[in-house]
């Protein structure tokens, strides 16, 4: 029997649960604790996970430290991406395999699944092997005040051990976005998935393991953060280089952990991204939009729109068909092709959303849908599940405005003109991603150059190029990846002068 039953994504019992175990220098081990992982969607245990203790992620990080001595630290570049490209393909073999296990924690729906989180994961390596081997490093001919004649160029190198801990959101995605570059360049790496997702993870090191990933060069850890594995990993001293995902009060707590080994960081973190619709924008796309990039995953995306502002002239209309819509979703079991909702990924969450529903009530919004929690008469009545939720009347400076609930809400607010639109968008602690929608070329670009966002999407949402930087201002991150810019974080450069005179 495998542990990567389907029957987890459906909702049947489990009877005993399997137990999913940290990957240490190329073996899975056990630790001393375990701790359960529930189903979203019915709230049973559905495994058992190995929490790493110190000393689990002691012995992670030096078999990281010593895989870079290894054969790993002598390949070229074009062997490294070999090995990426049969991880990807490994990918695509336990393709099965990974959506099960990846529905089992999320509670996600399987055609999303199927279409975006386990596809993004092999592209992931497919493009950094591409990246590292196609991308060239700069190289100077010098010639000095005094005659001297020399040539400059820079090599790229490993950065050492990185460490790797990621949210619940998208966890394979997230992950290998992640892994692929870091490997790509050579390095080697910890990683700490989310104690709410630790499944597709340990498919992965399954997958690293058959795709002859040298022993040591992909550890996995099992965890939580304060005084768990994700501390032990960030305060490690043999960490060369941290990245994480996840909420920026966390980032916060990571960045002081690095300080002490002066670590460098690469954050994304939270969002509460703007939506602008404008009166002649196509209101057909604009409201489909709308609904995907408030509701998808269950508003658990960090690049979610939680305000839209809507140019006042359609502001009615617009707020009655996205209600509609949004009162219209279905919610279905994961396995359903037709299934639209998920639930949020743990009760603990569900009670911060809807903590935010009832804050919401107080600030004086109009609840346009939802609002509360559905009920289906079976085995999901246990699980996390709220309404997707539309809310109208909440002032810009209102709570419900201003922080990130992470959940299938959205707050309509009007507006009068571009200027005001862009205003009130800019208006936020945060500055992850903006949708804006129109029909006006010039505007759509001046929203480019304006909006304080490290992504902008015009006409559209979640569209990814992975060539392209990633990241956020204000409190949404440091520092980019994507692309090259994953290239710059995961090597240090060294510039080689040779004298020519
Ligand atoms: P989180 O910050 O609670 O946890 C993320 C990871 O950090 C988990 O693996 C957790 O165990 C670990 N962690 C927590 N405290 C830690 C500590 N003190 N030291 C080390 N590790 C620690 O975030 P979450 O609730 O899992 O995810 C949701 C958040 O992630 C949202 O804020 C969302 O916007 C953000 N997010 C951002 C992006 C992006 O690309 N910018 C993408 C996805 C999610």
């Amino acid at each position: 029997m495998t542990l990567w039953e389907p029957r987890l994504m459906r909702g049947e019992p489990v009877g005993k649960p399997g137990v999913l175990r940290n990957f240490v220098g190329g073996s899975f081990v056990d630790a001393g604790k375990t701790f359960a992982k529930r189903s979203p969607v019915t709230g049973e245990v559905i495994f058992e996970v190995a929490e790493a203790d110190r000393g689990t992620v002691d012995a992670a990080v030096s078999a990281a430290r010593a895989a870079l001595r290894g054969p790993w630290g002598r390949m070229s570049d074009q062997e490294r991406a070999g090995v990426l490209r049969r991880v990807a393909d490994e990918l695509e073999r336990r393709f099965d395999d990974l959506v099960t296990a990846e529905v089992a924690d999320t509670g996600k729906s399987i055609s999303q699944a199927r279409t975006l989180d386990i596809p993004r994961g092999a592209a992931n390596f497919r493009a950094f092997a591409d990246i590292v081997t196609t991308t060239p490093t700069e190289a100077f001919q010098t010639v000095t005040a005094d005659g001297r004649r020399a040539l400059n160029y820079a090599v790229r190198k490993p950065v050492g051990v990185v460490a790797i801990i990621v949210p619940w959101n998208l966890p394979l995605l997230l992950l290998t976005w992640k892994v692929a570059p870091a490997l790509a360049c050579g390095n080697t790496v910890v990683v700490k998935p989310s104690e709410e997702t630790p499944a597709s993870a340990t498919v992965l090191a399954e997958v690293m393991a058959a795709a002859g990933v040298p022993e040591g060069v992909f550890n996995l850890v099992h965890g939580f953060g304060p005084d768990s594995a994700g501390e032990f990993l960030t305060s490690h001293p043999g960490v060369d280089a941290i990245t994480f995902t996840g909420e920026s009060a966390t980032g916060s707590a990571i960045m002081r952990a690095a300080a002490d080994g002066v670590k460098a960081v690469s954050f994304e973190l939270g969002g509460k991204n703007a939506g602008l619709i404008f009166a002649d924008a196509d209101m057909d796309a604009a409201v489909d939009g709308a609904v995907r990039s408030s509701f998808t995953n269950g508003g658990q995306v960090c690049l979610c729109t939680e305000r839209l502002y809507v140019q006042r002239a359609v502001f009615d209309e617009f707020a009655s068909r996205l209600a509609k819509r949004a009162a219209s979703l279905p919610f279905g079991w994961p396995q359903d092709e037709s299934t639209a909702n998920m639930p949020l990924i743990s009760h603990e969450h569900r009670e911060k959303v809807l903590g935010y529903y009832d804050l919401a009530r107080k600030e004086g919004a109009e609840f346009l849908a939802g609002g509360g929690i559905p009920e289906f008469g079976d085995a999901r009545d246990g699980g996390a599940y709220v309404q997707p939720t539309v809310l109208s009347g909440l002032a810009q400076g209102a709570r419900t405005n201003r922080e990130e609930i992470f959940g299938p809400v959205c707050s309509l607010m009007p507006f009068d003109d571009e200027e005001e639109a862009f205003a009130l968008a800019n208006d936020s602690d945060y500055g992850l991603a903006a949708t804006v929608w129109t029909r006006d070329v010039g505007r759509a670009h001046r929203a480019g150059a304006r909006l304080e966002a490290g992504l902008v999407w015009v006409n559209t949402w979640f569209l990814r190029d992975l060539r392209t930087p990633f990241g956020g201002v204000k409190a949404s991150g440091v520092g980019r990846e994507g692309g090259v810019h994953s290239l710059a974080f995961y090597s240090e450069l060294t510039n080689v002068c040779v004298e020519l005179t």
